[in-house]
């Protein structure tokens, strides 16, 4: 099974012909609103692929569609809190050239509390994954506990955590990143050569294993089973939301399913090409059934 500490994030997306002024009001052409936040995006994926999955985590009342969401998708919200004030959000404007600025309010993803760690960690099962993402507060905390009560801990930091040295990442089991993440966790300059970067990250790192997805150019593992490089599938990207954290549901659902990492790498590259195939972060997410036909193509 699968506990993720995952952020939910109400994405209220706004259509502007130009971005907001100081000052200035103006109205938008179009508005929808959608399900979003990595912890959601990544609980999503890997429920789609078949994983038993527990979302730990908090919404306000708003927020309640989210959680009908992952119920849906076959995911464990029975320990997610509703809380009084408002669910985490983030407000995107998007222009007519398509680019985006988004305001983040973390909102009930910054109720983690040592008491619910505890009661959610209480629960856990020995052969359980713990997987968390750095948009909940307690981090330092969820990862220290998770890790002494013996449980594998897969760590995805992003948003790039402002203080890594507050971070306990000694005890992290699997790195989840993207090339940049993986750079800024080495200590090594961003336009190194991803061979190098996943070499330092992993020198620094000693236990842990570490998946690396670097884009359109695919991914990079190294650790307890190997090193292994898998080139992206070839398809029309149309929106890149959530294709990393369809990567990373995907990937967890088929190595805490026995899976060896060769075939999860597979399985998550598919998953999250069919993901940028499509528009949106949560709608984006394939099924299972999907990722299998893709793959037979
Ligand atoms: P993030 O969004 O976290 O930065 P990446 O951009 O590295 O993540 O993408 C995660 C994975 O999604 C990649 O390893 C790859 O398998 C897939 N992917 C991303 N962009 C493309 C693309 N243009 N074509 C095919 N697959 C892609």
């Amino acid at each position: 099974r699968i506990i993720n500490f995952g952020s939910l994030n109400i994405d209220k997306v706004y259509q502007v012909e130009q971005f907001v002024r100081p000052g200035q009001t103006i109205t938008a052409k179009d508005y929808a609103v959608a399900a979003g936040g990595k912890g959601l995006n990544q609980s999503l994926a890997a429920a789609r692929a078949g994983a038993e999955v527990l979302h730990a985590g908090a919404i306000g009342a708003e927020g309640r569609f989210m959680a009908d969401l992952l119920r849906e998708s076959g995911a464990d919200t029975s320990l997610l809190r509703e809380m009084d004030g408002p669910s985490g959000h983030a407000v995107i404007e998007i222009n007519a050239a398509g680019q985006n600025r988004i305001i983040v309010f973390g909102g009930a993803n910054r109720s983690m509390t040592s008491e619910y760690i505890e009661r959610v960690l209480d629960i856990a099962q020995p052969d359980d994954w713990v997987l968390l993402q750095n948009e909940v507060n307690l981090v330092p905390e969820i990862i220290c506990r998770a890790h002494e009560k013996g449980l594998r801990v897969v760590f995805n930091p992003s948003p790039m955590p402002e203080n890594l040295d507050a971070l306990p990442l000694a005890c992290v089991s699997l790195f989840m990143v993207n090339e940049i993440e993986a750079a800024q966790l080495a200590g090594t300059d961003a336009n190194a050569d991803f061979e190098d970067t996943l070499t330092a990250l992993r020198a620094k790192y000693p236990n842990a294993s570490v998946v690396m997805t670097v884009g359109a150019d695919g991914v990079l593992y190294d650790g307890e089973e190997g090193r292994f490089q898998l080139p992206a599938f070839k398809v029309k990207a149309v929106d890149t939301t959530a294709a990393g954290d369809t990567f990373c549901g995907y990937f967890l659902a088929a190595v805490s399913a026995g899976k060896s990492v060769q075939t999860a790498l597979q399985e998550a590259s598919a998953a999250s090409a069919l993901a940028v195939s499509r528009t949106g972060a949560a709608p984006s997410v394939p099924t299972a059934g999907e990722v299998r036909e893709f793959l037979r193509r």
